[in-house]
């Protein structure tokens, strides 16, 4: 009770499984007393792409522009386009961030991607050695929330697209962790198009029954032995 929880929600259509997932999360959190903010980014058209409409005002070199130089002296100024602010606000307000998505070749939605390209930036998230343990949004959870097309047996370690984990390095160590931020278990729901309407009503189901004792888990040890042993 009294935590806050940002929802980085990447689904274009709220009749879709994803979008049941995200009320699901919206509600049960709401009724444990958690306030739950929601970046529901197909609706906000949010903007994935990383350009110098980032930074508002003057270049620190416009000579040769340089993405990861400019918003990392942008942010020190305060010049980064009103957007990334409101986002930045909000991660730095949350206790715990939850990704809701669809897979999408092996990774995020585009969108989604984007999102963490702008938002994460030098100074906000991580500094020259403040990475990993040392990252700056520490004391903060994430949870990776995704459906896929594949079934679980595919994503299996004998399976034909290996094991999930390795899908989960990226986003989990090399984007969260690497910012300092500590990750609790993914929470997968296997092809929800081609299971039965029983079996995605177990896995809703399955999801409120988390969330009901979320607040209890341990972070997972992320190190590559988490991933690849
Ligand atoms: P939906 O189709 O919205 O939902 C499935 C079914 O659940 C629908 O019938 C819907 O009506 C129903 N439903 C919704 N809400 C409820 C409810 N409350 N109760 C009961 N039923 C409900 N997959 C992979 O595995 N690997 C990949 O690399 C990959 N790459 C992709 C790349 C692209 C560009 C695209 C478009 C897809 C890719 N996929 C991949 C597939 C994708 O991950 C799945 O299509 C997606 O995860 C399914 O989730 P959804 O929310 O869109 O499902
Ligand atoms: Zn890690």
């Amino acid at each position: 009770p009294g935590k806050k929880v940002l929802i980085v929600y990447a689904h274009q259509e709220p009749k879709s499984f994803n979008g049941s997932l995200l009320k699901i999360a919206v509600e049960e959190l709401t009724k444990q007393g958690c306030s739950v903010m929601v970046s529901d980014l197909y609706a906000m058209q949010f903007e994935p792409r990383a350009t110098r409409n980032d930074i508002v005002g003057h270049l620190h070199n416009s000579e040769a522009f340089n993405y990861a130089v400019e918003t990392w002296e942008a942010y020190k100024r305060g010049g980064l386009s009103k957007d990334l602010v409101e986002e930045q606000k909000k991660v730095q307000e949350a206790d715990l961030l939850i990704f809701q998505f669809p897979l999408f070749w092996f990774s995020m939605p585009a969108i989604l991607k984007g999102w963490m390209d702008r938002v994460l930036v030098q100074g906000f998230a991580y500094d020259l050695s403040k990475v990993y343990d040392g990252g700056l949004l520490q004391d903060k959870l994430s949870l990776f929330s995704f459906t896929t097309g594949g079934s679980q047996e595919m994503y299996s370690n004998e399976g034909i697209s290996g094991d999930i984990r390795y899908v989960l390095w990226p986003m989990q160590h090399g984007i969260m962790h690497f910012c300092g931020v500590k990750v609790l278990e993914p929470h997968i729901c296997y092809a929800p198009e081609h299971v039965s309407e029983e079996n995605r009503k177990e896995m809703l189901a399955a999801w409120t029954q988390r969330l009901k004792t979320l607040w209890k888990e341990e972070p997972i040890d992320c190190s590559p032995e988490w991933y690849f042993k």
